[in-house]
């Protein structure tokens, strides 16, 4: 079809003018940060790998043995044979660390941000969801059909009054937000969130992919809010867990309602016995060592001190350069010096907010955040 290739073409161009082509790079991990790319190792800030887990050897040999123990595929949808004796196991626990009464495992983070959105949200309700909020969350909501309403980022009064204005012509609301900003690193302000939607009986869903075990030593971002009431808490085994797969810890009821209408449960094949093998020995792993849990926040504090900006809150830290053209150029100039920190660009990110964003690891070794820092500072 000549009319497909050149539609394909011609937007590529568009692209590539605006600096905002993207170009896959195969890159090999290694142990601890370093990764290698064209024959070149790198020490790595853009890995979401934050305890070194997926390189593990426990985890590791955990994926191995289930892939051998239960095949490699789960081979169908939960709901006819996929459902294998890792995910009730995996379940249990998820919904333990977050303090839930139950707990639904999906193939991804994104597979359950639209499968969950539109099972509880669809036409005649509203979902009110953070101007940052993750590209899943709005996905979810789009998908739903429910009226979407942007609310400011991180900001309650905004939010108070979208509820005071719109919530009663709605039937059911939803509230949507990352618990920790994934090319921010800041934190939500769950609890008064969490109070807003008491109020005005709305529901909180927070998306804690970049959370879980690195916060409140390994709880993640709404352990830190002990007063906030978040019923639906999402999150991904794909970051600090080391593995694949997603989750929405929640009530018994509503996780029964997930396992019986969510789409992307019920139409797509289960998570693989490695996955869940994976993300269970992390969770053995994290518990049995919340020192561990610690590091990477620690590590993005060294740093952010070492720039004199403001204390880091997670293991993600943004240094802003403003056009697509200057991130690419500073990423350019550290891998010179050995570092691989990915430019985050738009759509990613607002237009002239194009950075770096830098992702701390627990095996970081501190002179090598001193190092990375200095180079970036002789950059702004
Ligand atoms: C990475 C991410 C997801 C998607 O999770 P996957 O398991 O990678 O699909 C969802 N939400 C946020 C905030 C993320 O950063």
């Amino acid at each position: 079809m000549q009319s497909l290739d050149a539609f394909a073409d011609e937007k590529l161009a568009a692209l590539e003018a605006k600096s905002l082509r993207r170009r896959l790079k195969t890159t090999r991990r290694h142990d601890g940060a370093v990764v290698e790319r064209d024959g070149k190792r790198l020490i790595s800030f853009s890995c979401n790998d934050y305890l070194g887990l997926s390189q593990h050897p426990l985890v590791r040999a955990a994926a191995a043995e289930a892939a051998l123990n239960y095949g490699a595929s789960a081979a169908a949808s939960r709901l006819v044979t996929g459902d294998h004796p890792l995910l009730a196991d995996l379940e249990k626990r998820l919904a333990r660390l977050k303090g839930a009464e139950a707990a639904c495992v999906f193939g991804s983070g994104y597979l359950a941000n639209t499968g969950v959105i539109p099972t509880l949200v669809g036409p005649g309700d509203a979902v009110f969801v953070d101007a940052w909020a993750h590209a899943c969350i709005w996905a979810g909501a789009q998908l739903s059909g429910a009226k979407i309403i942007k609310f400011a980022h991180n900001d309650v009064a905004d939010l108070q009054r979208l509820l005071e204005a719109e919530r009663s012509q709605a039937r059911r609301a939803l509230v949507a937000t990352d618990g920790v900003f994934s090319m921010d690193g800041d934190v939500a302000p769950l609890d008064r969130l969490s109070a807003l939607c008491e109020q005005h009986d709305a529901w909180l869903l927070s998306d804690d992919a970049h959370g879980v075990g690195v916060l409140a030593e390994g709880r993640g971002s709404a352990a830190l809010f002990p007063d906030a009431h978040i019923p639906l808490q999402m999150g991904t085994l794909s970051k600090a867990l080391g593995s694949y797969g997603g989750y929405l810890c929640g009530s018994q009821a509503v996780v029964d309602l997930l396992k019986t209408r969510a789409r992307t449960l019920v139409y797509a094949t289960g998570l693989p016995p490695a996955s869940a093998a994976a993300a269970l020995t992390a969770l053995d792993l994290i518990e049995a060592d919340p020192a561990l849990t610690q590091q990477p926040l620690a590590k993005a504090r060294l740093f952010t001190q070492r720039l004199g900006l403001p204390d880091a809150v997670s293991p993600i830290v943004p240094v802003i350069m403003g056009e697509a053209e200057a991130a690419l150029a500073a990423s350019t100039a550290l891998e010179a010096q050995g570092f691989l920190v990915v430019a985050i660009r738009p759509p990613t990110v607002p237009e002239g907010t194009a950075r770096l964003r830098v992702a701390f690891n627990a095996a970081h070794a501190d002179a090598d955040i001193i190092r990375l820092a200095d180079a970036i500072g002789a950059l702004r």
